[in-house]
C-alpha cells in the first residue's frame, strides 16, 4: 500500500506576506490586515536598504498585477465566507 501526504493551506491560514531582497536577502512582512487595508505598492516598488532596486517600476503591468494579486489574497477569506465552497492551496509538506 502506498501513502502520498499532500499538504494544502487555506486563505485563512494566511498571516502574512514577505518581500525579500534577492540582493542582500533583507526581508519585509507585511501583516495581512496590512496587504488588504494599504498600499502594499509600497513594498513592491520600493529601494532596498542595500540599494537594490525591487525592479516592479510603478504603474507597469506587472507591478499592478502584483499589487492585484496580493490584495485579491487578503480578501479572498471574506470573499469565501457563506459560500458553498472550500478553498486552499496545496503546497509542499514541511519535511
Ligand atoms: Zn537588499
Amino acid at each position: 500500500m502506498t501513502f502520498e501526504k499532500k499538504c494544502f493551506i487555506a486563505p485563512g491560514e494566511i498571516r502574512a506576506v514577505r518581500f525579500t531582497c534577492s540582493n542582500c536577502r533583507t526581508d519585509v512582512t507585511v501583516p495581512i490586515e496590512k496587504v488588504r487595508d494599504g498600499d502594499v505598492g509600497l513594498y513592491i516598488a520600493r529601494r532596498c536598504q542595500c540599494g537594490m532596486e525591487s525592479s516592479f517600476d510603478a504603474a507597469t503591468t506587472a507591478t499592478e498585477n502584483l499589487i492585484r494579486f496580493n490584495k485579491l489574497l487578503a480578501t479572498l477569506t471574506s470573499t469565501l465566507k457563506g459560500q458553498n465552497i472550500e478553498y486552499s492551496l496545496q503546497v509542499d509538506c514541511p519535511e
